[in-house]
């Protein structure tokens, strides 16, 4: 539709739940979504590239980008800083783009805080085995540090109710499916639809209709 509004869409959920997997999809499957590359002081993982998955960097490089007001969020996540540069999102908006962050929990309501329209969705696994099993299965993390991640997940699932959404991520392409449709369907919300509704009312007021 003209003159559609982006939509800022958050997706959190825990480490191994496939919320990589599920946007690399997203984006294969649908045009429009804009995917935010994060900044990172985390090590590469083997097959992640420097400005595709993240924008790895020093804690100095880090903290520069910080004092700089950068990043429009930046949180400490299992001993490292993961934070979303400001230039990219604000264009993508600018310009009526739907533009995902995948971040964690605490970056998630930092960005509801500020941008309060934003759409925010929980993705888990059908159950914490599962979990598990990707993370493991994954096979980038040693034991010390799937722990630390499980221990995360543990504290992150006592912030699901603050999400609008939350996806089981069972089925992948389900998955893509349901994640899509629902912001498909925020895009209906009244409140994302003033002009059109303004329109409407300007023209039926008072008004003689013609046939
Ligand atoms: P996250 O980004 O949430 O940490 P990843 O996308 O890296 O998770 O996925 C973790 C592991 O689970 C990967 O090995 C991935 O291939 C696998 N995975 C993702 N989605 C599914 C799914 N629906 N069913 C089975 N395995 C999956
Ligand atoms: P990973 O190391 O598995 O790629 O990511 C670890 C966690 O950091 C995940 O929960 C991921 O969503 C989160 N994360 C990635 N980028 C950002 C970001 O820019 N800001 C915040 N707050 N969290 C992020």
């Amino acid at each position: 539709m003209k003159n559609r509004q982006g939509i800022l869409i958050v997706v959190s959920g825990f480490s191994g739940a496939g919320k990589g997997t599920l946007m690399k999809r997203l984006v294969e499957e649908y045009d429009g979504y804009a995917l935010s590359i994060s900044a990172t002081t985390r090590t590469p993982r083997a097959g992640e590239t420097d400005g595709r998955e993240y924008f790895f960097m020093s804690r100095e490089q880090f903290e520069k980008r910080i004092a700089e007001h950068a990043l429009i969020e930046h949180a400490e996540y299992c001993g490292n800083y993961y934070g979303t540069p400001r230039d990219y999102v604000e264009q993508k908006l600018a310009e009526g783009r739907d533009v995902i962050l995948e971040i964690e929990i605490q970056g998630a309501l930092k960005i509801k805080a500020q941008y309060p329209d934003a759409l925010l969705v929980f993705v888990s696994t059908p159950d914490a085995a599962e979990l598990r099993r990707r993370l493991s299965g994954r096979g980038t993390e040693t034991e010390d540090v799937i722990q630390k991640r499980l221990c995360r997940a543990a504290k992150e699932a006592e912030g699901i109710e603050k999400y609008d959404y939350i996806v089981i991520n069972d089925d992948l392409e389900t998955c893509v499916k349901e994640l899509h449709g629902i912001i498909a369907a925020a895009h209906h919300a009244p409140a994302r639809n003033e002009e059109f509704i303004e329109k409407m009312r300007g023209e039926l007021e008072g008004k003689q209709i013609e046939n």
